[in-house]
C-alpha cells in the first residue's frame, strides 16, 4: 500500500517536472521578436509586445511574458521598445518606370529650364549617348511656369535625338531630330493626345497619346541593367519598411523580369502587378487566369482613362479655368475600356482605371456599376480619383468602388491645381477624407517615380496636408486630412484588401505572413516633417534589411 502511494507520488513528481521543463523550454520557433510595440491592426487594433514566427508565418502575437514563456528560438531580437507595423505597401507605384528613370538622365527638381539644359549637357559630356533619354522636369517649379520649347535642344543637339519626359509621365519635350525620326510634324493628328504648336510649328511638347510614337522608338536598356536596377530599388524600398508594391501597369515582356529575379531568389518584394491591356497581356490573362508566381500576383488590368492635370490632359466636365474651351480628353476610347471591363469580369480580374478629371471619374464609376450588379465584392479600383464632382462621391459606396489615392500628389499639385480648376472645383479635389467616409477604406500609394516613395512624406501629406518643407503652415484643405492610423491602414490592411491579399498580408495575426518592419523612431506625425527609416525589415520571416 505504502509503496504504491510512493510510486504514484514519484510518478506525479516526474510528470510535473516534465511538464515544468517542457513549459520552461517552450515550443521551438524560427524567430522571436520581443520588447516591441507591435501594431497588429487586428480587429481591435491591439498593440502587443512580442511575436513568434515559424516557417515564414506568424505563430502568435501577444504580451511579452506570454510569448517568451511559450516559445524558444535560437534567433531572438530585442526590439528595444521600437514600433513594429505590418510591412508597408505602396498601392500605386511604377518599379519599371523608376528603373528606366535611374538608367537615364534625371532632371527631377530642376528649378529652371536652363538648369534642365545644363544637366542634359553635363550628362551628355559624361556619357556620349547616341540617344538622350531623361525624365523629371516640372515647369510649375520654374518662375515662368510655362511649358518649355525645344529651340535650345535643337541648337545643342541638331542630330542626336533627345527625349525628356515630364515628371508626371504624361508629357514630354523632344527635339526636332527626334520629331523627324518618328515622322511627327505640325499636321500630325493624334486621338487622345496633343502635339503642341506655336506659330504653326511643333514646340517639341507631346502630351499623352502623342508620346506613344516616341516611346515605341526609344532604345531599350539591357535586361541585365534593368534587373540590377530593380534590385537596387527593392533595397531602397526595404529601407523604408516597404515590403510590397502594386505595380500600376506592366508590359508582357516585363513579367519575365520579375519572374527571373524571383527564380534567382533575389526578389523578396511582394509585387501585385497590374497588366497593361495589350494584346499579349490579354492573351496571358485569359490563359492563366488569377496568376500567382511566389511573391508575384497578377489578377488585374491597369487602364488609362485620361491624362494628368499638370499637362491639361485630365478630362473635365467643364472647361479648364486657365484654357478656354479645353476639356482634356480620354486617352483610351470608352468602348475600348468597356471591352476590357467585360474581359475582366469574365476571367475574374480586377480593373484599375486611372481617372483624374471629374468627367473620367464619372464615366468609370458608371462603367463599374455594371459589375456591381452581379458581384458586390468586386474591389475594382479607381486610381487617383483626383477631381470629383460633389454629386459623384456617393457612387463610390453605391457601386462598391475602391479609391486608390496618393496624398503626395495633393501637396505637390496644390501650388497650381487651382489655376487649372478654379476655386469651386478645387474644393472637391484631392478629397481623401470624403472618399474615406464613403468607402471606409482607401488604398494609399505614391505613384513613384512621379513622387518619392518615402512613406513618411505620404503620412505628412495625408495627415498634416503639408509638403516636405512643412508648407502650407496651416495645411492644405485640412477638412480632407485623414488620421495617422487610417493613413497607415491605407498602406497595410486596406492595401492588402485592394489586392485580394488580406488572407496573407496587411495585419499581424496568427497564420499570416511574418512580413513587417521595425522602425528606427516612433511612427508619429507632427507639424514638423520627421524622417524615419526601417531598423529591420522582414518578409515571410526572412530579414531582408537591417541597419546593423
Ligand atoms: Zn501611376
Amino acid at each position: 500500500m505504502k509503496s504504491k502511494l510512493l510510486s504514484i507520488k514519484i510518478g506525479l513528481f516526474i510528470s510535473s517536472t516534465f511538464l515544468l521543463t517542457s513549459c520552461f523550454k517552450g515550443k521551438n520557433v524560427d524567430l522571436i521578436i520581443h520588447n516591441a510595440r507591435i501594431h497588429t491592426f487586428n480587429e481591435k487594433d491591439a498593440i502587443f509586445e512580442a511575436i513568434a514566427i515559424k516557417d515564414g508565418k506568424i505563430v502568435e502575437v501577444g504580451a511579452e511574458r506570454q510569448i517568451l514563456n511559450r516559445y524558444t528560438s535560437d534567433d531572438e531580437v530585442d526590439a528595444g521598445g521600437k514600433d513594429i507595423y505590418p510591412g508597408l505597401t505602396d498601392a500605386h507605384g511604377h518599379i519599371m518606370s523608376l528603373a528606366k528613370k535611374k538608367l537615364g538622365l534625371d532632371v527631377t527638381g530642376a528649378r529652371s529650364f536652363d538648369e534642365v539644359i545644363l544637366r542634359v549637357e553635363k550628362y551628355q559630356a559624361r556619357n556620349d549617348c547616341k540617344f538622350i533619354i531623361g525624365r523629371g522636369w516640372d515647369q510649375s517649379l520654374w518662375s515662368t511656369n510655362e511649358m518649355p520649347t525645344n529651340e535650345k535642344l535643337n541648337q545643342l543637339f541638331p542630330s542626336i535625338p533627345v527625349c525628356l519626359t515630364r515628371v508626371d509621365g504624361h508629357a514630354m519635350l523632344v527635339n526636332d531630330a527626334l520629331l523627324r525620326k518618328v515622322n511627327i510634324n505640325s499636321t500630325t493628328i493624334i486621338e487622345g493626345g496633343q502635339i503642341i504648336l506655336k506659330d504653326g510649328k511643333c514646340t517639341g511638347i507631346l502630351v499623352d497619346n502623342a508620346m506613344n510614337l516616341v516611346t515605341n522608338s526609344l532604345p531599350s536598356y539591357s535586361k541585365r541593367d534593368i534587373k540590377n536596377t530593380i534590385l537596387e530599388i527593392q533595397n531602397e524600398l526595404f529601407q523604408y519598411g516597404i515590403t510590397g508594391v502594386h505595380e500600376a501597369g506592366i508590359e508582357f515582356e516585363e513579367i519575365a523580369y520579375f519572374k527571373e529575379l524571383i527564380d534567382a531568389k533575389k526578389l523578396d518584394l511582394n509585387v501585385y502587378a497590374m497588366l497593361m491591356p495589350s494584346k499579349k497581356n490579354i492573351e496571358f490573362a485569359k490563359k492563366k487566369g488569377v496568376y500567382t508566381y511566389k511573391n508575384l500576383l497578377i489578377r488585374s488590368f491597369k487602364v488609362f482613362g485620361d491624362g494628368a492635370l499638370g499637362s491639361r490632359g485630365a478630362y473635365l466636365k467643364k472647361e479648364y479655368s486657365d484654357q478656354h474651351a479645353h476639356f482634356g480628353a480620354l486617352v483610351t476610347p470608352y468602348d475600348e475600356m468597356k471591352k476590357i471591363a467585360f474581359i475582366c469580369k469574365s476571367i475574374n480580374y480586377q480593373m484599375n482605371t486611372h481617372a483624374i478629371g471629374d468627367s473620367t471619374n464619372r464615366l468609370i464609376l458608371d462603367l463599374y456599376k455594371m459589375i456591381y450588379a452581379t458581384k458586390r465584392d468586386h474591389r475594382w479600383r479607381i486610381e487617383h480619383a483626383q477631381v470629383l464632382d460633389p454629386i459623384d462621391f456617393k457612387l463610390f459606396s453605391q457601386y462598391g468602388v475602391f479609391p486608390s489615392v496618393q496624398p503626395s500628389h495633393a501637396v505637390s499639385d496644390m501650388r497650381w491645381a487651382e489655376t487649372r480648376l478654379g476655386t469651386e472645383r478645387m474644393k472637391t479635389a484631392y478629397a481623401y477624407r470624403t472618399l474615406l467616409n464613403q468607402t471606409g477604406m482607401l488604398a494609399i500609394g505614391t505613384d513613384f517615380p512621379i513622387e518619392s516613395f518615402n512613406p513618411f512624406l505620404t503620412i505628412h501629406a495625408a495627415v498634416q496636408r503639408m509638403d516636405i518643407d512643412n508648407s502650407p503652415s496651416n495645411g492644405f484643405q485640412m477638412n480632407e486630412a485623414i488620421s495617422l492610423n487610417d493613413c497607415i491602414k491605407g498602406m497595410t490592411t486596406w492595401a492588402a484588401i485592394a489586392a485580394f491579399q488580406e488572407h496573407q498580408l496587411g495585419t499581424l495575426e496568427k497564420g499570416k505572413d511574418a512580413t513587417f518592419a521595425i522602425f528606427d523612431f516612433p511612427v508619429g506625425t507632427s507639424r514638423e516633417f520627421r524622417q524615419n527609416y526601417a531598423y529591420m525589415t522582414f518578409i515571410k520571416g526572412k530579414k531582408v534589411y537591417t541597419t546593423e
